[in-house]
Protein backbone atom coordinates (compact mmCIF):
# COMPACT_ATOMS: atom_id res chain seq x y z
CA UNK A 1 0.00 0.00 0.00
CA UNK A 2 3.08 2.50 0.42
CA UNK A 3 3.97 3.12 -2.57
CA UNK A 4 0.27 4.11 -3.81
CA UNK A 5 -0.32 6.52 -0.53
CA UNK A 6 2.51 7.98 -1.54
CA UNK A 7 1.59 8.19 -4.71
CA UNK A 8 -1.78 9.32 -3.91
CA UNK A 9 -0.04 12.33 -1.45
CA UNK A 10 1.88 13.39 -4.34
CA UNK A 11 -0.95 13.74 -6.36
CA UNK A 12 -3.09 16.04 -3.06
CA UNK A 13 -0.09 17.92 -2.92
CA UNK A 14 0.51 18.98 -6.38
CA UNK A 15 -3.05 20.10 -6.17
CA UNK A 16 -2.22 22.33 -3.82
CA UNK A 17 0.69 23.70 -5.07
CA UNK A 18 3.27 21.74 -3.43
CA UNK A 19 5.32 19.97 -5.43
CA UNK A 20 6.97 16.57 -3.64
CA UNK A 21 10.24 15.42 -5.04
CA UNK A 22 10.04 11.92 -4.05
CA UNK A 23 8.77 10.02 -1.47
CA UNK A 24 11.93 9.86 0.93
CA UNK A 25 11.23 13.30 1.57
CA UNK A 26 7.49 13.23 2.14
CA UNK A 27 8.22 10.72 4.64
CA UNK A 28 11.18 12.87 6.18
CA UNK A 29 8.08 16.04 6.29
CA UNK A 30 6.54 13.99 8.85
CA UNK A 31 9.43 14.11 11.54
CA UNK A 32 10.62 17.69 11.16
CA UNK A 33 11.30 19.25 14.58
CA UNK A 34 12.70 23.07 13.18
CA UNK A 35 11.58 25.06 10.25
CA UNK A 36 14.46 27.89 9.74
CA UNK A 37 12.94 29.98 7.48
CA UNK A 38 15.06 32.64 5.07
CA UNK A 39 14.06 36.17 5.85
CA UNK A 40 13.71 38.19 2.31
CA UNK A 41 11.47 36.75 -0.07
CA UNK A 42 10.34 33.66 1.91
CA UNK A 43 8.90 35.43 5.25
CA UNK A 44 8.79 39.05 3.52
CA UNK A 45 6.81 39.19 0.50
CA UNK A 46 10.24 39.57 -1.46
CA UNK A 47 8.38 42.96 -3.03
CA UNK A 48 11.00 44.93 -1.48
CA UNK A 49 10.46 48.91 -1.63
CA UNK A 50 12.92 52.14 -1.44
CA UNK A 51 11.78 53.97 1.47
CA UNK A 52 14.89 56.41 1.17
CA UNK A 53 17.64 57.38 -0.85
CA UNK A 54 19.85 60.14 0.78
CA UNK A 55 22.94 61.54 -0.47
CA UNK A 56 25.77 62.20 1.75
CA UNK A 57 28.26 64.01 -0.55
CA UNK A 58 26.02 66.44 -2.04
CA UNK A 59 25.71 64.32 -5.10
CA UNK A 60 22.34 65.67 -7.14
CA UNK A 61 19.33 62.57 -6.34
CA UNK A 62 18.98 61.66 -9.66
CA UNK A 63 22.40 61.22 -10.48
CA UNK A 64 23.00 59.21 -7.12
CA UNK A 65 19.87 56.98 -8.03
CA UNK A 66 21.10 56.47 -11.43
CA UNK A 67 24.49 55.36 -10.11
CA UNK A 68 23.12 52.60 -7.89
CA UNK A 69 20.44 51.25 -10.42
CA UNK A 70 23.42 50.97 -13.46
CA UNK A 71 25.09 49.08 -10.79
CA UNK A 72 22.13 46.79 -9.82
CA UNK A 73 21.42 46.18 -13.57
CA UNK A 74 22.72 43.13 -14.21
CA UNK A 75 21.22 43.05 -17.94
CA UNK A 76 19.82 40.06 -18.20
CA UNK A 77 16.23 41.78 -16.50
CA UNK A 78 13.13 40.02 -18.54
CA UNK A 79 10.29 42.32 -17.55
CA UNK A 80 7.36 39.67 -18.38
CA UNK A 81 8.21 36.59 -19.44
CA UNK A 82 4.64 35.56 -19.59
CA UNK A 83 4.65 36.69 -23.16
CA UNK A 84 6.80 33.94 -24.00
CA UNK A 85 4.76 31.15 -22.56
CA UNK A 86 1.34 30.70 -24.35
CA UNK A 87 -1.39 32.20 -22.14
CA UNK A 88 -3.54 29.03 -21.75
CA UNK A 89 -1.61 27.28 -19.61
CA UNK A 90 -2.26 26.77 -16.36
CA UNK A 91 -1.95 30.09 -13.82
CA UNK A 92 0.45 27.46 -11.38
CA UNK A 93 2.19 26.33 -14.70
CA UNK A 94 3.33 29.91 -16.09
CA UNK A 95 4.40 30.55 -12.90
CA UNK A 96 6.77 27.74 -12.45
CA UNK A 97 8.04 28.51 -16.29
CA UNK A 98 8.59 31.63 -15.01
CA UNK A 99 10.64 30.84 -12.53
CA UNK A 100 12.97 28.77 -13.84
CA UNK A 101 13.28 30.48 -16.83
CA UNK A 102 13.27 34.45 -16.51
CA UNK A 103 16.68 35.96 -15.38
CA UNK A 104 14.34 38.35 -13.87
CA UNK A 105 13.77 36.05 -10.77
CA UNK A 106 17.81 35.25 -10.47
CA UNK A 107 18.13 38.90 -9.61
CA UNK A 108 17.85 39.86 -5.80
CA UNK A 109 15.14 41.61 -4.34
CA UNK A 110 17.15 44.44 -3.24
CA UNK A 111 17.93 45.12 -6.81
CA UNK A 112 14.96 44.88 -7.95
CA UNK A 113 13.27 47.26 -5.46
CA UNK A 114 16.26 49.57 -6.51
CA UNK A 115 15.96 49.53 -9.95
CA UNK A 116 11.83 49.79 -9.93
CA UNK A 117 12.40 52.74 -7.89
CA UNK A 118 14.89 54.64 -10.12
CA UNK A 119 12.95 53.72 -13.53
CA UNK A 120 9.30 54.80 -12.02
CA UNK A 121 11.46 58.58 -11.34
CA UNK A 122 12.79 58.30 -14.71
CA UNK A 123 16.43 58.40 -13.18
CA UNK A 124 17.16 54.91 -15.09
CA UNK A 125 16.45 53.53 -18.26
CA UNK A 126 17.09 50.22 -19.24
CA UNK A 127 17.28 51.13 -23.13
CA UNK A 128 20.23 52.77 -22.11
CA UNK A 129 21.80 50.27 -20.19
CA UNK A 130 25.38 49.94 -19.83
CA UNK A 131 26.61 47.00 -21.71
CA UNK A 132 29.90 46.92 -20.60
CA UNK A 133 30.95 48.20 -24.24
CA UNK A 134 31.51 50.97 -25.49
CA UNK A 135 28.55 53.20 -26.19
CA UNK A 136 28.29 56.00 -28.57
CA UNK A 137 24.70 57.89 -26.96
CA UNK A 138 27.41 58.92 -24.18
CA UNK A 139 25.96 56.58 -21.50
CA UNK A 140 28.22 55.52 -18.38
CA UNK A 141 30.45 52.48 -19.40
CA UNK A 142 29.93 49.50 -16.66
CA UNK A 143 32.68 46.70 -16.81
CA UNK A 144 33.35 44.21 -14.22
CA UNK A 145 30.10 43.85 -13.16
CA UNK A 146 30.19 41.11 -9.94
CA UNK A 147 27.13 40.31 -7.44
CA UNK A 148 28.75 39.27 -3.77
CA UNK A 149 26.81 37.07 -2.15
CA UNK A 150 25.46 38.27 1.56
CA UNK A 151 26.97 42.16 0.72
CA UNK A 152 25.81 43.10 -2.40
CA UNK A 153 27.07 44.19 -6.04
CA UNK A 154 30.02 46.12 -7.11
CA UNK A 155 31.60 47.28 -10.68
CA UNK A 156 33.12 49.40 -12.51
CA UNK A 157 31.16 52.89 -14.21
CA UNK A 158 33.32 54.98 -16.10
CA UNK A 159 36.43 53.27 -14.54
CA UNK A 160 35.36 54.25 -11.07
CA UNK A 161 34.63 51.35 -8.33
CA UNK A 162 31.10 51.82 -7.05
CA UNK A 163 30.02 48.97 -3.94
CA UNK A 164 26.24 49.16 -3.07
CA UNK A 165 25.79 46.60 -0.16
CA UNK A 166 25.86 46.18 3.62
CA UNK A 167 28.78 46.89 6.34
CA UNK A 168 30.66 44.10 5.62
CA UNK A 169 31.20 44.91 1.80
CA UNK A 170 32.63 48.35 2.90
CA UNK A 171 34.81 47.03 5.42
CA UNK A 172 36.09 44.72 3.05
CA UNK A 173 37.22 47.71 1.06
CA UNK A 174 38.02 49.86 3.49
CA UNK A 175 35.69 52.27 2.71
CA UNK A 176 34.88 54.81 6.13
CA UNK A 177 31.52 55.07 7.62
CA UNK A 178 31.04 58.50 9.63
CA UNK A 179 28.94 58.49 12.72
CA UNK A 180 26.33 60.57 10.80
CA UNK A 181 25.64 58.03 8.27
CA UNK A 182 25.80 54.80 11.04
CA UNK A 183 23.47 56.89 13.08
CA UNK A 184 20.96 57.21 9.80
CA UNK A 185 21.75 53.56 9.46
CA UNK A 186 20.57 52.16 12.28
CA UNK A 187 17.52 54.37 12.86
CA UNK A 188 16.15 52.50 9.00
CA UNK A 189 17.73 49.20 10.83
CA UNK A 190 15.19 50.20 14.25
CA UNK A 191 12.38 50.01 11.99
CA UNK A 192 13.16 46.43 9.94
CA UNK A 193 14.08 48.77 7.25
CA UNK A 194 17.40 47.27 5.19
CA UNK A 195 19.98 49.77 4.96
CA UNK A 196 22.36 49.66 1.31
CA UNK A 197 25.76 51.55 1.95
CA UNK A 198 26.83 53.29 -1.67
CA UNK A 199 30.28 54.01 -1.92
CA UNK A 200 31.63 55.38 -5.82
CA UNK A 201 34.77 56.24 -6.26
CA UNK A 202 36.01 55.25 -2.72
CA UNK A 203 33.75 57.87 -0.95
CA UNK A 204 30.66 56.56 1.20
CA UNK A 205 28.07 58.49 -0.83
CA UNK A 206 24.76 57.99 0.24
CA UNK A 207 22.48 55.35 1.75
CA UNK A 208 18.81 53.65 0.61
CA UNK A 209 16.54 52.50 3.13
CA UNK A 210 14.30 49.37 1.64
CA UNK A 211 11.73 48.33 3.44
CA UNK A 212 9.90 44.16 2.50
CA UNK A 213 6.63 44.01 4.40
CA UNK A 214 5.93 40.35 5.97
CA UNK A 215 4.03 38.12 4.02
CA UNK A 216 0.12 38.29 4.88
CA UNK A 217 0.34 34.71 6.52
CA UNK A 218 3.62 34.54 8.32
CA UNK A 219 2.30 35.37 11.78
CA UNK A 220 -0.51 32.81 11.51
CA UNK A 221 2.24 29.89 9.79
CA UNK A 222 4.43 30.64 12.71
CA UNK A 223 2.05 30.50 15.33
CA UNK A 224 0.61 27.06 14.00
CA UNK A 225 3.84 25.31 13.77
CA UNK A 226 4.70 26.12 16.86
CA UNK A 227 1.19 24.38 18.14
CA UNK A 228 2.32 21.20 15.93
CA UNK A 229 5.29 21.08 17.92
CA UNK A 230 7.89 22.36 15.53
CA UNK A 231 10.25 25.21 16.40
CA UNK A 232 10.64 27.92 13.92
CA UNK A 233 13.72 29.62 13.36
CA UNK A 234 14.35 32.72 11.21
CA UNK A 235 18.22 32.88 9.45
CA UNK A 236 18.91 35.83 6.78
CA UNK A 237 22.36 37.31 5.49
CA UNK A 238 20.89 40.64 6.66
CA UNK A 239 22.09 42.97 10.02
CA UNK A 240 21.18 41.69 13.23
CA UNK A 241 19.06 44.82 13.84
CA UNK A 242 16.37 44.38 10.84
CA UNK A 243 16.49 40.97 11.23
CA UNK A 244 15.68 41.01 15.07
CA UNK A 245 13.11 43.63 14.86
CA UNK A 246 11.28 41.36 11.35
CA UNK A 247 10.95 38.17 13.69
CA UNK A 248 9.78 39.92 16.35
CA UNK A 249 6.87 41.17 14.27
CA UNK A 250 6.15 37.15 13.57
CA UNK A 251 7.32 35.97 16.89
CA UNK A 252 10.26 34.00 16.15
CA UNK A 253 12.29 33.99 19.07
CA UNK A 254 15.40 31.92 17.47
CA UNK A 255 17.32 34.41 14.83
CA UNK A 256 20.33 34.11 13.16
CA UNK A 257 21.98 37.41 11.24
CA UNK A 258 24.39 38.40 9.26
CA UNK A 259 25.25 34.68 7.92
CA UNK A 260 27.01 34.07 5.15
CA UNK A 261 25.39 31.86 2.21
CA UNK A 262 27.20 29.22 2.99
CA UNK A 263 26.79 29.96 6.39
CA UNK A 264 23.35 28.99 6.40
CA UNK A 265 23.98 25.41 5.48
CA UNK A 266 25.76 25.17 8.36
CA UNK A 267 22.77 26.34 10.83
CA UNK A 268 21.17 24.19 8.91
CA UNK A 269 23.92 21.52 10.44
CA UNK A 270 24.02 22.76 13.77
CA UNK A 271 20.29 21.95 14.50
CA UNK A 272 20.81 18.86 12.86
CA UNK A 273 23.58 17.83 15.49
CA UNK A 274 21.61 15.78 18.16
CA UNK A 275 19.36 13.83 15.22
CA UNK A 276 16.54 16.44 14.82
CA UNK A 277 15.02 16.51 11.67
CA UNK A 278 15.30 20.14 10.01
CA UNK A 279 13.23 21.71 7.24
CA UNK A 280 15.00 24.58 5.64
CA UNK A 281 12.44 27.31 3.59
CA UNK A 282 14.08 29.81 1.09
CA UNK A 283 13.91 31.55 -2.30
CA UNK A 284 16.91 33.00 -2.77
CA UNK A 285 20.60 31.29 -5.10
CA UNK A 286 22.21 31.76 -1.17
CA UNK A 287 19.80 29.23 -0.11
CA UNK A 288 20.38 26.17 -2.06
CA UNK A 289 23.14 24.79 0.23
CA UNK A 290 20.55 25.36 2.66
CA UNK A 291 17.97 23.84 0.93
CA UNK A 292 20.48 21.06 0.28
CA UNK A 293 21.81 20.34 3.92
CA UNK A 294 18.34 20.31 5.24
CA UNK A 295 16.21 17.11 5.52
CA UNK A 296 13.53 18.74 3.96
CA UNK A 297 14.33 21.79 1.55
CA UNK A 298 11.44 24.00 0.51
CA UNK A 299 11.52 26.38 -2.23
CA UNK A 300 9.35 28.94 -2.86
CA UNK A 301 8.18 28.51 -6.03
CA UNK A 302 8.45 32.27 -7.07
CA UNK A 303 12.53 31.72 -6.10
CA UNK A 304 15.24 31.37 -8.37
CA UNK A 305 15.56 28.31 -9.88
CA UNK A 306 19.02 26.71 -8.02
CA UNK A 307 16.94 27.05 -5.05
CA UNK A 308 14.30 25.05 -6.72
CA UNK A 309 16.60 22.61 -7.67
CA UNK A 310 18.12 21.96 -4.79
CA UNK A 311 15.33 21.36 -2.87
CA UNK A 312 13.01 18.30 -2.05
CA UNK A 313 9.61 20.33 -2.26
CA UNK A 314 8.49 23.34 -4.40
CA UNK A 315 5.82 25.79 -3.20
CA UNK A 316 4.21 26.96 -6.17
CA UNK A 317 1.53 29.57 -4.05
CA UNK A 318 4.58 31.02 -2.49
CA UNK A 319 2.04 31.04 0.75
CA UNK A 320 4.08 30.13 3.63
CA UNK A 321 0.75 28.19 4.55
CA UNK A 322 1.86 25.05 2.34
CA UNK A 323 4.98 24.62 5.09
CA UNK A 324 2.12 23.40 6.99
CA UNK A 325 0.34 21.36 4.39
CA UNK A 326 3.34 19.67 3.98
CA UNK A 327 4.10 18.71 7.00
CA UNK A 328 0.63 17.29 7.47
CA UNK A 329 0.18 15.71 4.24
CA UNK A 330 3.36 13.78 5.63
CA UNK A 331 1.90 12.80 9.39
CA UNK A 332 -1.74 11.65 7.78
CA UNK A 333 -0.15 9.92 4.78
CA UNK A 334 2.20 8.09 6.94
CA UNK A 335 0.25 7.47 10.15
CA UNK A 336 -2.31 5.62 7.44
CA UNK A 337 0.20 3.36 6.45
CA UNK A 338 1.94 2.54 10.08
P1 LIG B 1 18.67 37.07 2.92
O1 LIG B 1 19.44 36.00 3.59
O2 LIG B 1 17.80 37.80 3.90
O3 LIG B 1 17.87 36.53 1.75
P2 LIG B 1 20.99 37.94 1.43
O4 LIG B 1 21.96 36.96 1.99
O5 LIG B 1 20.56 37.73 0.02
O6 LIG B 1 19.71 38.13 2.39
O7 LIG B 1 21.63 39.37 1.52
C1 LIG B 1 22.19 39.80 2.72
C2 LIG B 1 22.54 41.25 2.67
O8 LIG B 1 23.52 41.50 1.65
C3 LIG B 1 21.38 42.14 2.32
O9 LIG B 1 20.59 42.45 3.44
C4 LIG B 1 22.13 43.35 1.78
O10 LIG B 1 22.60 44.14 2.84
C5 LIG B 1 23.28 42.75 1.06
N1 LIG B 1 22.98 42.53 -0.37
C6 LIG B 1 22.87 41.33 -1.00
N2 LIG B 1 22.63 41.50 -2.32
C7 LIG B 1 22.55 42.84 -2.53
C8 LIG B 1 22.30 43.66 -3.67
N3 LIG B 1 22.08 43.16 -4.89
N4 LIG B 1 22.31 45.00 -3.49
C9 LIG B 1 22.53 45.53 -2.27
N5 LIG B 1 22.77 44.82 -1.17
C10 LIG B 1 22.78 43.50 -1.27
MG1 LIG C 1 15.87 35.21 0.35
Amino acid sequence: ATPTAVMVATGVGANNGVLIKGGDALERAQRVKYVIFDKTGTLTQGKATVTTAKSFTGMERGEFLKLVASAEHSGEFIEDSYRIFPYFLPSCLLNFLNSVTARASSEHPLAKAILSYARHFHFFDDSSADTGTENDAGNDVKTDFSALPGRGVQCLIDGKRILVGNRKLMAENGIHISTEVENFVVELEESAKTGILVAYNDILTGVLGIADPLKREASVVIEGLQKMGVTPVMVTGDNWRTARAVAKEVSIQDVRAEVMPAGKADVVRSFQKDGSIVAMVGDGINDSPALAAADVGMAIGAGTDIAIEAADYVLMRNNLEDVITAIDLSRKTFSRIR
